[in-house]
């Protein structure tokens, strides 16, 4: 990375990110990026980031599809547990290792989640807050659709919600 731009600083963390540190860590930054694929990592996250008032740019694949996201509660838009209020029953959210994902998917994903973090940090153009862009490779086709923030949220709400887990 820092051989194609020697004006980035490279900070890796060769460690699990947990409850003790998700806070002191994401004080640090102004933008969180979740390219996670297990539902705790992403309430992890969730929870963090809400708790930080960072925006959390958000990609999630599985088989064909992809989706693109900013959570960002503290900006008007919802949080992850807004959109996904409850815990998936034990095997219906499978990891990618489970369900397979093709391999041209997490370059898609990621590059359109790249696309969001510059136009972030530029301040340019119109991100993805309270919006998910959805894209199906099986039948080359993107949506758009308006997710809103739930007032009851359990996490960025007033807690009266159905429970996030
Ligand atoms: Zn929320």
């Amino acid at each position: 990375m820092t051989a194609l731009n020697p004006h980035i600083e490279v900070r890796p963390y060769s460690r699990e990110l947990t409850e003790e540190i998700a806070g002191t860590l994401f004080a640090e930054y102004d933008l969180i990026v979740d390219g996670t694929d297990a539902w705790p990592i992403r309430d992890l996250i969730n929870r963090a980031a809400v708790a930080a008032g960072k925006p959390v740019v958000s990609g999630a694949i599985s088989a064909w599809e992809g989706q693109v996201t900013i959570y960002d509660p503290a900006r008007g838009a919802p949080c992850m547990s807004c959109v996904f209020p409850e815990r998936p029953a034990p095997g219906m959210a499978a990891t990618c290792s489970e369900t397979g994902v093709i391999g041209a998917l997490p370059g898609v994903i990621g590059a359109m989640m790249a696309g969001e973090v510059i136009k972030e940090i530029a301040g340019a153009g119109q991100g993805l807050r309270g919006r998910m862009l959805i894209f199906d490779a099986l039948y080359a086709e993107t949506r758009l659709i308006t997710l809103k923030r739930d007032p009851s949220c359990q996490v960025c709400g007033s807690g009266t919600g159905v429970a996030g887990g």
